[in-house]
């Protein structure tokens, strides 16, 4: 398999691993948005957040905050992005799903988070679609 996360997992490329269990692995993205950014991931191949059971889901997210924390505590970040991409519409680059941690540092000017002009919706219809 060419999946380059399973490659890192099984050790086949190296990388800057910062936390490993059983489950999960988070290391250092090779492309630091902002010191520290961080990437945690399944060891089991799964294309996304979608695809992923939810024991798995369930203990990337206290890995996520476990990382956070330290994360945080030792870089003086004074806040944090984590985001999960999930298809190549949303911007997802490595089809093993992936959760970005990025400390956020005083005008670091990193992501700029912005919602483009709102589209009219019809709030009646919707809320009968997705409830
Ligand atoms: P995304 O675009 O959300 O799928 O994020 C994929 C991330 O993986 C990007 O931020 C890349 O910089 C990162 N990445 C790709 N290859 C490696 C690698 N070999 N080691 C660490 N991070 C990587
Ligand atoms: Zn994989």
């Amino acid at each position: 398999m060419m999946c380059i996360f399973c490659q890192i997992v099984n050790k086949e490329i190296p990388s800057y691993c910062i936390y490993e269990d059983e489950q999960v692995m988070a290391f250092l993205d090779i492309s630091q948005v902002t010191k520290g950014h961080t990437l945690i991931i399944p060891k089991k191949h799964v294309e996304s957040l979608l695809d992923c059971d939810d024991e798995t889901l369930a203990h990337m997210s206290k890995v996520a905050k476990m990382l956070a924390n330290r994360i945080t505590e030792r870089t003086q970040a004074k806040g944090m992005n984590i985001l999960s991409n999930i298809h190549e519409i949303a911007g997802q680059s490595v089809p093993h799903f992936h959760i970005h941690l990025i400390p956020r540092y005083q005008n670091d000017d990193a992501i700029q988070i912005t919602f483009n002009k709102s589209q009219p919706q019809d709030f009646d219809q919707l809320v009968n679609l997705l409830k």
